[in-house]
Formats: structure tokens, sequence, C-alpha cells
């Protein structure tokens, strides 16, 4: 017999918020759904580590689902299904639905690029017969993070004529793989004294590639390179300067604790969002909305440029669907609505004293909702309304999402900023979603597999 409940517990579960764990939904099917939801997610994130394999690897899942390509000025149609390929970096995914476009866009947008170290123009050097990389890091990184893991280059060399040398090595069985060396603990008294941000320097991120000499001859090592490099891709020294080649962490993602429950990977800061996003455009096929899917670049280094949210495309590109339709593109715009999604830094009792727990993102507790990002003062954030917020909320509860709000740790700790207020500027109303991540920004960073299947639950109920 259950004991019967007094008034104050009574009035606490009506009153009180309490935060929901996706643990406590005590349902098989949930729990496997959960799990083959994490395995089409690992091979997208295994398959996309940088912003341009991303675009390649979506554009397959999009064609797969008849998707067809468009370029801006094309002829779009009532039940249309698109993708706007931007220069091979950002992909704008959108299906015209069968109510008028003024009734607005609902947009999912995330990143697809992921901090990383970036190569030099001039990378290739010796230094006492051993030859050398030399790399600018790519966003965010805590640089020590980067020694002494296994290394991949993955990327492109554009030829003077124009032709595309995809260039990756590291990843399957038998490739080599590359590092940055460190020093021994034996010799590094002086080193562990120093702050951890003197130890490696911007200057120091530099990949060992090589030991070996070709003949007899000043730079024999570095000469061995470039013949390896030549005979393999068909590229001199000079080639590095068009080209795009990046060192980042070797191998694939992993499950992650006896119950498998988490998964260990890198670039889970955007691809996260991106894939529950992606699938869940490709999942609305009964959705009378018009629906867009942007997977944008650049978001790590400021979101400027022709691929990043700061570019004028997206105006352009809802522009050219209102135009279309004869509909008035500021109309659109003003009645459309975006789930800016980005991740979201997981609480870490290893590191608490940076949190507030009460309005941080719980791992396990599903999708988070951020009104506002930003730092110091909520500088530099759109702070979606209360409005919008309770509309995000209804839709949720209709849909049994398990969410929770949270903010970048605590006040003044630090804090971060999305591509939401890009959007959100473009007159778009805008919230920032994502998933809880521990070692953000590490080589391999930690989400669970309930957030991200609760990610993709809120993109559904969203584009419904
Ligand atoms: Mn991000
Ligand atoms: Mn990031």
């Amino acid at each position: 017999m259950e004991k019967e409940k007094t008034t104050e517990e009574l009035l606490k579960e009506k009153l009180f918020y309490k935060k929901e764990n996706a643990f406590e939904k005590n349902d098989e099917a949930y729990r496997s759904a959960v799990k083959e939801y994490a395995e089409g997610y690992k091979k997208f994130l295994d398959s996309s580590k940088t912003e341009r394999e991303a675009v390649t690897t979506s554009i397959k899942m999009l064609a797969s689902r008849g998707y067809k390509e468009y370029k801006l000025g094309d002829k779009l149609e009532v039940g249309g299904k698109y993708y706007l390929n931007n220069r091979g970096k950002s992909l704008y995914a959108f299906k015209i639905g069968s109510e008028p476009v003024e009734e607005g866009i609902r947009i999912c947008a995330a990143h697809i690029d992921s901090p990383r170290l970036d190569l030099k123009q001039h990378p290739l050097y010796e230094n006492e017969s051993f030859a050398y990389l030399k790399t600018h890091y790519y966003g965010g990184i805590r640089k020590y993070q980067w020694a002494t893991i296994p290394l991949a280059l993955h990327g492109v060399v554009t030829l003077i004529n124009g032709e595309n040398v995809e260039i990756t090595i590291g990843e399957n069985e038998g490739d080599p793989v590359f590092c940055i060396t460190d020093l021994l603990p034996h010799l590094a008294r002086e080193q562990a004294s120093k702050p951890m941000s003197a130890v490696f320097t911007g200057e120091g991120m530099n990949l060992l590639i090589g030991s070996e000499p070709y003949g007899k001859c000043d730079e024999a090592v570095k000469l061995n390179m470039l013949k390896i490099l030549n005979e393999k891709y068909g590229i001199c020294e000079s080639d590095f300067v068009s080209a795009e080649l990046v060192a980042l962490p070797a191998g694939k993602s992993r499950d992650m604790g006896l119950d498998k429950s988490m998964i260990h990977g890198y670039g889970h800061d955007d691809k996260v969002c991106a894939y529950p996003a992606l699938t869940a455009l490709l999942e609305s096929e009964n959705s009378p909305h018009t629906l867009m899917c942007v997977l944008a670049d650049k978001e790590e280094i400021g979101s400027d440029g022709v691929s990043g949210m700061k570019c004028i495309l997206t105006l352009d590109l809802i522009y050219e669907i209102s135009k279309s339709f004869s509909a008035n593109a500021g109309v659109v715009r003003m009645n459309s609505m975006c789930l800016s999604a980005d991740v979201n830094a997981g609480y870490d009792p290893m590191f608490s004293e940076v949190y507030e727990k009460r309005n941080s993102a719980i791992v396990n507790c599903g999708v988070v909702m951020s009104k506002y990002t930003g730092s110091g003062g909520k500088s530099s954030t759109s702070d979606a309304s209360a409005e919008f917020v309770a509309y995000i909320r209804n839709i949720f509860e209709k849909d049994g999402v398990i969410w929770q709000t949270a903010e970048l740790g605590k006040v003044d700790a630090g804090g971060g900023g999305t591509v939401a207020k890009y959007i959100a500027n473009q007159n778009i109303t805008t919230v920032d979603l994502g998933v809880p991540v521990l070692s953000m920004h590490a080589p391999y960073e930690v989400i669970a597999k309930n957030d991200l299947y609760e990610t993709h639950k809120a993109f559904c109920a969203f584009c419904k």
C-alpha cells in the first residue's frame, strides 16, 4: 500500500518546479530509441570532422530523401525539397510548406565547424632532422590538451588550375598519425611551475610529421616529406598557400561508460545539434510549415565571412523564397522563428565552482533552452522574449520533450555566444537550444545519448 501524500507534498507537487531526468523514464522502447538514434549520430560525427565533410555527409542524407540542389534564383514549388550548398562549407536545407510562406519559416540552425589546428600558409620546416608543420589554432582551445594525442590531417589543397585535391591522413587502419610533443616529467620542473597558458604557446603548436631524410643534403627530411606528398597527391610546397588543411584528433567516436550512456568524441560542438536539426527536417515530411535547417561554418571564430552566419546569404535566400511565392520578405522574416542550436556547458561536479547549479545544464536532463547567452551583464546576446520562451515551453510540453533551461556557468565566470544574435538581428524570433557537453572544446568531448535524443525530439516538435 502506498502511503497517502500529505497536504504539503501535494502542494509542493503542484507549485514547485522539478527538473526531469531522462532515466526516470522507465520505458524499454524509449531506451532502445535513444540507443538507436545515437548509432546514426556517431556515423554522422565520424564522417563530418570538418565543415566541408559535414556538408558532404549532409547532402548525401538530403539527396537520399529527395532533396534537390538549389541555386539562388532557381524556381521553387510548394512541397519542393531543396538544399543550397554554400561553397562546400555551409548548407541551407529547406522544404516549402503547404501554408503561405508569409506565415513564416521555421528555422533550425547549428554550426558544423569545430575547434582544431589549421596549418599555416607556409607550414613545413625542418629542425634538427625532424620535419614539422606549423599551425594556427582555430577557435577557443586549451592548448595543452592537444599535445601528445594522435592527430590526423584533413582538408583540401586547391591547385593553381582550380583542381581540388582532398587529403585525409590518419583515419584508416595502417595510416600514420601526427602529434605535438610535450616534455617528460623528469625534466619538467620549471615548466610545471609556469601558469598553464605559458606552457604551450601558439607558436609552439608544431606538428611532428617525420624524421627520415631523402639522400644527403640540407633539409633532407623536409625534402623527403615533400617527395612523399608529391608522389601521393601531386602537390608542391607552394600549394600549401591555397590549402585548407587541419590537424584534428584521429579516430572514431566511442561509447563511454560501462552503461554506454554517453559518447566520447571529437566535434560534438556542434555536430551534436546539427544532426538532430537535420534529421528533424528529414522526418517532418507532413509539416504544413516551410522549414529550414541551416548548417553554418565559422561559428568558432566569430561567424564572419561568406560561410558564417553573419553573411547576408540567409537574407538573400529568404528573399528568394518569398519572391517565388509573391510574398513580402520582411513579413516572412517577421513571422519566422528560429531555434539556434548550440551546445551548453554541462554541469561538471569536478569543477562545480564555476557553475551555479540551479541554472546549469544537467547531463541526462534533456535538451537545454537558453533564453540568453553572452557574458558579463548579458552582453552580446539576443535574449529571447518571455512570450517566445512560453511558446517553446508549450510545444515541448505537448510533445513530452525532456528539457531544461540553463546559462553558461556563474555570472561573471566567463561566458560565450552563439549564432542566435545574428539570426535575431535579421528580425527573426530566435532562442538558443542545445545539448549539455562535458570538456567542451577539448579534443574529445562528452555528451549523453539521452540529451542527444531529446534535442532531436525538440526539433521535431518545433517543425511539426
Ligand atoms: Mn558551438
Ligand atoms: Mn564552440
